[in-house]
C-alpha cells in the first residue's frame, strides 16, 4: 500500500525484502509469475526508471542516458537526498550513534541507505530491460558500488544501528580518504 503518491516529489520508497542480488537479467522473457510481490517490484521498477528518466530530461547541461556515467548516477542520489526522510547525525550531535535519540536535533535527513541499494538495483535492471549493454550499465559501476558502501558505513554508524549480514573478514577502517573532514561542518550552501 503506498499512501502517498507525490507525483510532484521524487520518491523512492525502500521495499521491505529486496535482498535478492539480481545479479543479472533474472526477468527472461517466458516465466512472468503473477506474484504480488514481483508485480509491486516491477511497479516501482518502472516508477524508478521514470524518474531517472525525468531527472535526466532535466539536467543541466542535457544529459542523454547513453552518455551517463556511474559519476551521473552519484549526482542523482545525491540530489535524491533532499528528499531523504531519515536522520542522519553528524559526529558532532549528542545522539550519534544513537539508534533511539530521546529528542530531536537539527542533523540532516537524507535517502536511507537501503532505499539507495535497492533503488540502485532496480534501475540496474531496468537500465539492461530497456536495451542498455551490461559493460556500459552506469548503475553497475565501481564508483556506485563504492558510494553505496561509504553511505553504509557512514549511516550505520551515525544511527548506530548494523546493517552487517555477515562478518567480513576486512581489518579496522583504515580510510585512504585525502583529508578528513573537520569535526564541525558549515551547511553546505548549495541549492
Ligand atoms: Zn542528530
Amino acid at each position: 500500500m503506498d499512501s502517498f503518491e507525490n507525483s510532484n516529489h521524487l520518491e523512492i520508497t525502500s521495499n521491505s525484502n529486496n535482498n535478492n542480488n539480481n545479479n543479472s537479467n533474472i526477468a527472461s522473457s517466458s516465466s512472468s509469475s503473477p506474484s504480488t510481490t514481483s508485480s509491486r517490484y516491477e511497479n516501482q521498477k518502472r516508477r524508478d526508471w521514470n524518474t531517472f528518466g525525468q531527472y535526466l530530461k532535466n539536467h543541466r547541461p542535457p544529459l542523454s542516458l547513453s552518455r551517463c556515467s556511474g559519476a551521473h548516477v552519484l549526482e542523482f542520489l545525491r540530489y535524491l537526498d533532499q528528499f531523504g526522510k531519515t536522520k542522519i547525525h553528524t559526529p558532532i550531535c549528542p545522539f550519534y550513534g544513537h539508534p533511539n535519540p530521546p529528542a530531536p536535533c537539527p542533523c540532516p535527513l537524507r535517502q536511507a541507505w537501503g532505499s539507495l541499494d535497492a533503488l540502485i538495483g532496480r534501475l540496474r535492471a531496468a537500465y539492461e530491460e530497456n536495451g542498455g549493454k551490461p559493460e556500459t550499465n552506469p548503475f553497475g559501476a565501481r564508483a556506485v558500488r563504492l558510494y553505496l558502501r561509504e553511505v553504509r558505513d557512514l549511516q550505520s554508524k551515525a544511527r548506530g544501528v548494523s546493517y552487517e549480514k555477515k562478518k567480513r573478514k576486512r581489518p579496522p577502517p583504515s580510510h585512504q580518504l585525502p583529508s578528513p573532514p573537520p569535526p564541525a561542518l558549515p551547511p553546505s550552501g548549495e541549492t
